[in-house]
């Protein structure tokens, strides 16, 4: 059996939503199909679910919210008119309207109900036009189904075990299956959705529940690529990747799927088969847990901005026990988390993101190292870019260290630091922000026009 996401774009009209259709008929073993809201058909388009967030956000400002909820209805007319499923409408149009007027007490629980009504729509659609063209085909509620979230300490949505056991029984059902991305619900009932990109997520879920022999994640592109292509011209696809990989590269802001979208298929072993629904017959990328082949050294190069550095510095240091540890804890109680630790002999440098590590906290945390630590001077630079060098080949190849380096040096770019060992299947740099894209241009040029 075949877990099948569709993303925004891949369902943003009519005829996608039958290009999408025709892949899932392609292919008996695609039974369970997730959908994600319709997303923008131009790029100057608005997706359904940020016109149901403005919905949301226009009723709790006290206004009137029938021009937003109208431009969602709009959009779903047309696609259930050109379908030729008239039928639907009604449906649609009571959901949506049902979650707009819903209780606004809790605002978080209301704004999640609104949102993942494209989801919810865009299943009955789909579901729908696949009976009418006599396919038969059933919408899934994530509720009936047993999808159960509840939120973290920060206020994320994580599946609950159980719903692993529910979900599973979706195997035995006799038609396909059309199961809305995004949300599922909580214990009392209401619907919670997962942070924005979470069709992903439940694609991962159902995979992992039904045990699924891939997963299948539907895009708009042919396969993704070894470095960001607005940073390059054609960039080399990337045509198989693993799991440790793809990690690796989206710590460097490499984003391909929902971050939290690999761990259920990863803990299961079960490989991901990114796809383009408007090019079904290119090859795609496959993200497993071990390769069977190798186009190239280097796998993929990204990098982002956001970081900074804390450089601490204490005179004999290394002889003092617990000293890097209370440093650790007093980041820890402040709720910062860390990145990587490059240490000397009396100094270390804290990574961190900049997004966590705010202008307060800054000045809680020195006084706390200067203070509680011990720590003799303190110093922060809010300026570093990651870039990352990502290959499983690299392991058995000598001198892409010294080729990188080399390079950047010979453009003109200062290290600030080099990280290598602590994943043998990745080297980090550490340069200024203003040097990121650069960076990432000068080590594609090195690594993969050989
Ligand atoms: N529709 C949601 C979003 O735009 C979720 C998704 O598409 O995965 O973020």
């Amino acid at each position: 059996m075949k877990i099948a996401k569709f993303g925004g774009s891949s369902l943003a009209n009519a005829a996608q939503i039958k290009k999408v259709c025709d892949i899932v008929l392609a292919d008996s073993d695609r039974r369970i199909i997730v959908v994600s809201a319709p997303g923008k058909r131009t790029s100057d388009d608005i997706k359904v679910t940020d016109l149901l967030i403005a919905t949301a956000k226009a009723r709790l400002n006290g206004g009137s919210y029938e021009d937003e909820l109208n431009a969602v209805i709009a959009r779903y007319r047309e696609i259930c008119d050109d379908l030729n499923i008239e039928d639907t409408l009604p449906d649609v149009i009571e959901t949506l309207k049902s979650a707009a007027a819903s209780d606004t007490t809790d605002a978080v629980t209301y704004v999640d109900t609104v949102k993942a009504m494209g989801e919810d729509c865009n299943a009955r659609v789909v579901a729908a036009y696949l009976s009418s063209i006599g396919h038969p085909a059933k919408y899934c509620n994530p509720k009936e189904c047993g999808l159960f979230l509840e939120h973290d300490a920060a206020g994320k949505a994580k599946i609950l075990g159980e719903s692993y056991d529910n979900l599973a029984e979706l195997a035995h059902e006799k038609c396909i299956c059309i199961f809305p991305g995004f949300y599922g619900y909580g214990r009392d009932g209401k619907i919670i959705t997962f942070s924005r990109g979470g069709s992903d997520v439940t694609g991962a879920i159902l995979a992992g529940a039904v045990n699924a022999e891939v997963y299948e994640n539907w895009t708009d592109v042919d396969n993704v690529f070894a470095v960001n292509p607005n940073l390059v011209n054609n960039p080399f696809p990337i045509t198989e990747i693993t799991y440790d990989e793809m990690r690796e590269l989206a710590y460097a802001g490499f984003s391909v799927l929902h971050e939290e979208a690999l761990y259920p298929v990863y803990v299961r072993d079960i490989p991901v088969h990114i796809k383009n629904t408007n090019n079904p017959s290119s090859k795609g990328t496959r993200i497993v847990a071990n390769r069977t082949r190798y186009d190239s050294l280097v796998t993929g190069i990204a990098g982002e901005r956001g970081f900074l550095t804390i450089t601490v510095t204490k005179y004999l240091m290394n002889h003092e026990v617990g000293f890097i540890s209370k440093l650790l804890e007093i980041l820890a109680e402040e709720g910062i988390p860390v990145e990587h630790l490059p240490s000397g002999i009396d100094s270390i440098t804290i990574i961190a993101r900049k997004k966590y590590f705010t202008p307060e906290k800054e000045e809680i945390v020195i006084n706390r190292f200067r203070n509680e630590a011990k720590a003799e001077t303190v110093k922060v630079d809010r300026d570093l870019a990651i870039v990352m060098i990502v290959g499983q080949a690299m392991e058995k190849s000598v001198g892409i260290m010294a080729r990188a380096a080399s390079a950047l040096s010979t453009a003109g770019i200062n290290l600030r630091i080099v990280n290598q060992g602590a994943s043998e299947i990745s080297m980090m740099f550490g340069v200024s922000e203003e040097y990121c894209d650069y960076a990432v241009r000068v080590l594609y040029k090195e690594l993969f026009r050989y």
